[in-house]
């Protein structure tokens, strides 16, 4: 990060994540290509000019690296969160659970053509209220932005702001909660008291239990709830 040109994408995003999704993957490995396990189906984060490579690749070179496992869906590369959350906030990309495990697609995906825009009649209302990705309006299952990390990407290079990839500073013992639609909201009963408005890395569980048997609500603290992400509870006005 020796420059940084004023686009918001490269303050947005980590070096490594415009190398790997433009890496090809699953090709055989030039060393190991007759092996098991000789597909270059892994990146290196802290080497992302290595491009893919394979598992024993991964052994010898990166042992002690940042490296991820790309898997295939229908010959698409898909990541799994739990190994790029790390490194990534993947928040506003549809999760998909493939073999039991939730993934997000690394690029967008084409689309089968078909997607009549134009026809207002019958059946256009029941499009209309799904959810399609920002980008490139592939229909989405989730209340989510876009349909994969490339379009994210993309997202941030055209708005300049409202998403990021970046992870907050990891502190505050978070990681627990998935990402996705964290608990606590909704419940938040009506109170009167005036919520209090302390630093949130001095909240201890200790301070929580008090403040509950007090009455008083914590909005239990959501590390990755980004400035990006409108969604309020209608109920907080
Ligand atoms: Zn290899
Ligand atoms: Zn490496
Ligand atoms: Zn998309």
């Amino acid at each position: 990060m020796a420059r940084r040109a004023g686009t918001g994408a490269e303050a947005a995003a980590p070096p490594w994540l415009e190398p790997l999704l433009a890496t090809t993957f699953f090709a055989s490995c030039t060393l190991h290509g007759d092996a098991a396990r000789g597909e270059c189906n892994m990146f290196c984060l802290d080497c992302p000019s290595a491009g893919a490579f394979c598992f024993y690749c991964r052994s010898s070179a990166h042992a002690d690296h940042r490296s991820i496992q790309i898997r295939r869906s229908s010959y698409h590369d898909v990541v799994r969160v739990s190994e790029v959350q790390r490194a990534l906030d993947v928040s506003g990309v549809q999760n998909y659970v493939i073999n039991s495990a939730r993934v997000v697609f690394l690029n967008e995906r084409p689309q089968p053509k078909g997607t009549s825009s134009s026809s207002s009649g019958i059946g256009g209302a029941a499009k209309s209220a799904a959810h399609l990705c920002e980008i490139c309006s592939r229909t989405l299952l989730d209340p989510v932005r876009f349909c994969s990390l490339g379009c994210k990407l993309e997202g941030i290079k055209r708005t300049g702001g409202g998403a990021t990839f970046l992870l907050d500073d990891d502190g505050s013992g978070g990681g627990g909660g998935g990402g996705g639609d964290g608990g606590g909201v909704g419940q938040e009963p009506t109170t009167s008291a005036p919520r209090h408005r302390r630093p949130p890395d001095r909240r201890r569980p200790a301070d929580r239990s008090q403040d509950l048997a007090a009455g008083h609500v914590i909005a239990a603290a959501k590390p990755r709830r980004r400035k990006g992400i409108p969604r309020r509870s209608p109920l907080a006005s």
